[in-house]
């Protein structure tokens, strides 16, 4: 990949192997444009990423989808392409995808660069009303590997990626979980692929969950912060850190460039708010009756460690749900345990035992 800036235009060039016909769109707020291509290896040195120019200050690039890779260009400002097109190669060289950008103001930026034809919107899911299901039903845990694809997530010291640690836990957990019998467990994603935050949600109400844990891994600018922590779904966040943390993950769907607008509710707000008080109640015994008590035999916690804020991921009207940072990747010291097995096996027991705990007390109370 290589950028030129000419009079007034900005020239993103981009070698290919093969001819195709990429689909180019643009993304406001903020200004992004996106080139999806068919499924790519990407033979691209690792500090490419980050290097601008132009109206382009940042390029991103990896596996969008099953099928589709993408490129992100984001932009300073509103810019449109005037021009994309193919360069046959010449003798054993490359194909070369060509783009040009210009430098445009907002309204012309949408009207222009709007995507055309959209993927066909999943179906929604009709709202269970019986938010933890039947009794004698087997038990569904979903697991949420964060990130993934063309989002890494936090980068920790040596180039550890939150998306790949949180990959192996969630493989780990469903290992120990699936030994009991007791339980049938769902991953989102079980490979190093992209997927919308709402995606996630809606595979978890699809699945007929009774417990949704998405697995994170956090990043401080100090490398002295350390410690697992447990996230509920709140209006208002319960302190600035959760609240800016919840900032940071969100920002899922802007890195791998999903339209939000695509996202109209599935349901009624109305019901969300009727189901979701009930399924808030469960989703706080998980993280603070089950999990903290759990975790606090066998790691360490980060202060007040359970908290809550407004995590789209976690917004499933009728499943309880929870996101759980499960350390820090920039505190040397637990970036290195995280890494081991040993650990791995050690802490994802523990996840285990409070989803035990979990379902042995809803049960309790369902009898009394
Ligand atoms: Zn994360």
């Amino acid at each position: 990949m290589r950028i030129g800036i000419h009079e007034g235009s900005t020239r993103f060039v981009v070698e290919l192997s093969g001819s195709t016909k990429p689909r180019i769109f643009g993304l406001p707020d903020p200004y992004r444009v996106v080139i999806d291509l068919p499924e790519a290896i990407f033979a691209l040195p690792a500090d490419k990423t980050g290097t601008g120019g132009g109206v382009i200050d940042r390029l991103r690039y990896g596996q969008f989808q099953p099928g589709t890779s993408r490129l992100v260009l984001d932009l300073g400002g509103p810019a449109k392409v005037t021009r994309d097109f193919l360069i046959p190669p010449e003798g054993d060289g490359s194909w070369r995808l060509v783009v040009d950008l210009v430098s445009t103001d907002h309204a012309d930026f949408v009207a222009a660069m709007r995507p055309k034809a959209l993927p066909p919107r999943a179906p929604a899911v009709p709202l269970r009303t019986e938010p933890d299901g039947d009794s004698d039903d087997e038990d569904i845990v979903v697991i949420d590997p964060g990130h993934g694809g063309i989002d890494p997530g936090a980068i920790g010291r040596g180039g550890i990626r939150e998306k790949d640690l949180v990959l192996d836990y969630a493989n780990e957990i469903k290992r120990q979980l699936g030994q009991s019998g007791k339980y049938k467990v769902i991953l989102t994603r079980d490979r190093d692929v992209f997927l919308p935050l709402r995606e996630r949600v809606r595979i978890a109400r699809a699945g007929g969950a009774d417990l949704f844990l998405s697995l994170h891994m956090n990043a401080n600018g100090s490398n002295r912060v350390r410690g697992f922590s447990v996230y509920t779904l709140s209006e208002k966040a319960s302190d600035q850190e959760a609240a800016d943390l919840a900032e940071a993950e969100n920002k899922s769907d802007v890195i791998g460039g999903v339209d939000l607008d695509r996202y109209s509710n599935d349901v009624a707000s109305i019901l969300i708010d009727f189901a979701q008080s009930k399924t808030n109640e469960q989703s706080v015994a998980f993280a603070r009756d089950s999990l903290v008590k759990e975790v606090q035999k066998q790691a360490n916690l980060l202060p007040r460690p359970w908290r809550s804020a407004g995590f789209a991921v976690l917004k499933a009207p009728d499943v309880p749900s929870v996101l759980i940072e499960l350390g820090y990747v920039t505190n040397p010291d637990e970036g290195r345990l995280l890494l081991r097995d040993d650990y791995r096996k050690e802490l994802s027991s523990t996840i285990v035992r409070a989803i035990e705990r979990y379902f042995e007390q809803a049960r309790e109370a369902k009898r009394t």
